[in-house]
């Protein structure tokens, strides 16, 4: 079996950034995160070991005053700053640059067109609903964004009214302009011709990872996909593996990695070679990438543990 980590795979530069002001942070006293740091609980709990406690939105209501608390790289709503300012709360605010620009964008198209009584606006968020930063671009609105996450949904929409698409960060460029397709093909059948204003806000640092990634899976036999289960990009990724090879495996943690291929009495090479349908002549290749949430330390172990099964 060759083994090989897909050197392209790993943090992206917001939670890179997000999780070096959290280390660095520690340093100087007690520190909360207000949620997962990552949606990958192999590296939360790696980072709750240094002392970092996660908590929720109850927790930050009753924290002490001068307690830290920091932000993660999805961003958050105006009402949480507002809470921290009312509780005395220092806040330590790592919200990814680009999550942070696209609020602003969202902020300002709502404070430039809320007061329109003619024709009210509708600000529609690309997006998963629930999602951390789905909730912190809801709250640039007020909350009154819509969100929908397929071209299925666009009967929520009103077609008498303006519409202003954005998207999250961390959604495929794909799923986008279906979506958005779909909303010009039924203005045109619309007797009200609306106005739609699409603003494609995918972050390039995980769009531009679907080529080479699939370049990746394309050229191993088997690809074991390392993701957190709460990851929303994990799932974009992996599915983009699936397309271009079927041989692709989620595993969260290198515990999983004997359970994808189980098979009593059999040597993990023939289990493999079974699952995949693969003839296994030359040597296997086997191939290891994750999402922009899964870090590298944890691909290698992944990796070291498929080193030992014989
Ligand atoms: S995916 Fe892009 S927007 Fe999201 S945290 Fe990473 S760098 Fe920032």
């Amino acid at each position: 079996m060759q083994i090989s980590i897909d050197e392209h795979s790993g943090f992206c530069f917001g939670v890179t950034r997000a999780i070096k002001a959290a280390e660095s942070e520690l340093a100087n006293g007690p520190l909360y995160c207000l949620g997962d740091i990552v949606h990958n609980g192999q590296e939360v709990s790696r980072l709750e070991m240094k002392g970092l406690a996660t908590i929720d939105y109850d927790d930050l209501r009753t924290l002490p005053s001068h307690s830290r608390v920091l932000l993660r790289a999805h961003g958050e709503p105006p009402s949480t700053y507002w809470i921290a300012q009312q509780r005395g709360i220092e806040i330590i605010d790592a919200t990814c640059p680009v999550v942070k620009k696209l609020q602003d964008r969202i902020r300002a198209c709502y404070e430039a067109h809320k007061n329109d009584e003619a024709q009210p606006p509708q600000i529609v968020i690309y997006g998963q609903p629930g999602h951390a930063e789905v909730i912190g671009l809801q709250g640039q609105t007020n909350n009154t964004a819509i969100v929908i996450e397929s071209p299925a949904q666009i009967d929520r929409l009103d077609f008498t009214r303006p519409i202003y698409l954005f998207s999250q960060t961390t959604k495929s460029v794909e799923g986008f302009n279906a979506l958005v397709e779909a909303i010009q093909l039924q203005i045109s059948n619309c007797k009200f011709q609306v106005a739609l204003e699409a603003h494609d806000t995918i972050c390039r640092n995980v769009a531009n990872r679907v080529a080479e990634l699939q370049d990746f899976a394309r050229a191993n036999d088997i690809v074991l996909f390392v993701g957190g289960k709460k990851s929303s990009n994990a799932r974009v990724l992996y599915k983009n593996c699936v397309e271009v090879n079927p041989n692709t495996f989620f595993v969260s943690s290198p515990d999983e990695v004997e359970k994808v291929f189980q098979s009593e009495g059999r040597s993990f090479s023939e289990a493999v070679l079974q699952r995949s349908g693969l003839s296994g002549e030359a040597g296997l290749k086997v191939g290891i990438c994750g999402a922009t949430s899964t870090p590298l330390w944890l691909m290698q172990k992944v990796r070291d543990k498929l080193s030992l099964i014989p």
